[in-house]
């Protein structure tokens, strides 16, 4: 499988100066499986130019977007996303129970509110639940997706992706340590034999004593989880909205540092490519 980050930051879109090289786009990531399917996983800002990407080239396609929940950060893109907007597209929607919903709603409250111009009926492209792609476990061709839920304030799910005997697992908005709905050892054992563990860092380990419940982590608590989940390779993610590049730097030496040989430690970015 083939990963592309389109948007490493939480929270909110930060652009500018001070996030160039770690991206200022909320959370999307863009999933090639082993078969050739299109799974893209979020709709944060980030989906705004990976839709323009898929509709420079091809004219059509079919994509499924799992959504990990509902907040802002992981929902707006959706509003700017070409494929929706596009008659020969078909879109997927699987992953949280409520993410056909909370898409909907972003569109066409049925209140009159003003927040968009278009209505969720109006959209061109073809955007539905996808039949039988129900969590916790579910296959997609010959890759099977596992969910686990989310230490975070409204719930949502994390994914594991299984080819084989190779793993990816994607974990964002989730507080470890927080014991509810899940505990530390139900992390690791989700993660286990994982080649690949991106998890939400959007902290620093002094920062987080003061932001219990939350629902984020620091990347002290991530790292923890690889190396007790033996998982080679660890991703920071879910970027603090006020941390600049240079004090990412700052925090993926010293998270490196920490990691030692035992895990390989990154920082993602956007346009960041992992090939397993
Ligand atoms: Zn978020
Ligand atoms: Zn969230």
């Amino acid at each position: 499988m083939k990963l592309t980050f389109w948007g490493t930051r939480g929270s909110i879109p930060v652009p500018g100066p001070d996030t160039v090289r770690y991206g200022g786009n909320t959370t999307c990531l863009e999933l090639e499986l082993a078969e050739g399917q299109k799974v893209i996983v979020d709709a944060g800002s980030g989906i705004r130019p990976l839709g323009r990407a898929l509709c420079r080239a091809a004219p059509e396609g079919e994509l499924f977007l799992l959504v990990t929940h509902l907040h802002w950060d992981h929902i707006l893109g959706f509003l700017f996303f070409e494929p929706a907007f596009k008659p020969g597209w078909r879109i997927q929607v699987a992953g949280w129970p409520l993410a056909l919903k909370g898409l909907r709603n972003i569109f066409d409250s049925r209140r009159s509110d003003g927040h968009f111009p278009v209505m969720w009926d109006d959209l061109p492209g073809r955007v539905e639940a996808a039949a039988g792609l129900e969590a916790p476990r579910f296959r997609l061709g010959q890759t099977e997706v596992s969910t686990v839920p989310l230490n975070h304030p409204q719930g949502g799910v994390g994914f594991r992706f299984q080819e084989g005997d190779t793993a990816l697992v994607f974990i964002t908005d989730n507080e470890l340590g927080a014991d509810s709905p899940r505990s530390f050892q139900d992390y690791v054992r989700f993660c286990r034999g994982a080649q690949v563990l991106i998890h939400d860092t959007q902290y620093l380990p002094q920062e987080s004593a003061g932001r219990r419940g939350w629902g984020h982590s620091d990347w002290g608590q991530a790292l923890e989880l690889a190396r007790r989940a033996e998982v080679p390779r660890l991703v920071l993610f879910h970027h603090d909205p006020a941390r600049t590049d240079q004090e990412m730097d700052l925090l993926l030496a010293e998270a490196r540092r920490a990691a030692g040989r035992e895990v390989v430690v990154d920082a993602a970015q956007e346009g960041m490519v992992i090939e397993l």
